[in-house]
């Protein structure tokens, strides 16, 4: 099927208060403007430097976010554009794209990323790390910096108990923080293997590759 209708077919089961961000890294620019002839804007890269490229080459209405493991030095690159970094989860990253957001002259909006997975590779915080994070004296002082949600990846397996049980714990990690940070509006969670299951835990916005471009080498 072509990248259009894959589209086609995902958003037309998406509830309105979800966000689809077209998962396109390692994808040619072609798929990219096959998926943004057909409407879609929002796009989801995983490497700063694959992402910046692109941004140079594409329609200057797609909204770009870092989905990926944030390097502290690539955050000049994409401090000029880019929508959202789904990837947050220490103080010093959060100070860095602070201080480039500021020669912008721009506010970035961050997601927290929480550890949910039981598996070890994964990158992101406990949820009373974040909770500290998200109070603390340092992040106060970070005003180009606004953190207005979470994200998350469940443990790759065909246990939908286990991620089940993962997207309800970041569910309600979302939920503890908003008591205290009204503003909190997204969790980003939900890939092309489980974003139904996602959605019906909460998410508000899935990142999803494959179902729509294909598979990656
Ligand atoms: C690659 C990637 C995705 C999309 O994965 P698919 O299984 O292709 O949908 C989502 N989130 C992150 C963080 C990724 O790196």
């Amino acid at each position: 099927m072509s990248i259009e209708q894959n589209l086609q077919n995902i958003k037309s089961t998406l509830p309105k208060h979800v966000t689809l961000v077209a998962v396109s890294k390692t994808k040619p620019l072609s798929d990219l403007m096959e998926a943004y002839n057909a409407g879609q804007r929002v796009f989801g890269e995983n490497k700063i430097q694959e992402m910046t490229e692109k941004h140079e080459d594409m329609p200057k209405d797609v909204e770009w976010h870092m989905i990926g493991h944030v390097q502290r030095n690539k955050v000049k690159y994409m401090a000029s554009f880019v929508h959202l970094i789904h990837g947050v989860d220490n103080i010093k990253l959060l100070d860095e794209i602070n201080k480039q957001a500021m020669k912008h002259n721009r506010v970035i909006d961050c997601l927290i990323q929480i550890k949910i997975a039981t598996e070890d590779t994964k990158f992101g915080m406990s949820v009373s790390d974040a909770k500290s994070l998200l109070s603390s004296k340092p992040y106060a002082e970070c005003s180009n910096v606004n953190i207005v949600g979470v994200m998350g990846m469940a443990t790759f397996t065909d246990d939908k108990d286990k991620v089940k049980e993962e997207f309800i714990t970041l569910k309600n990690a979302f939920n503890t923080f908003k008591e205290n940070h009204p503003t909190f509006k997204i969790i980003s969670m939900g890939m092309s293997g489980d974003y139904q299951l996602a959605i019906d835990c909460g998410s508000t916005m899935i990142r999803v590759g494959s179902s729509i471009f294909g598979l990656r080498n």
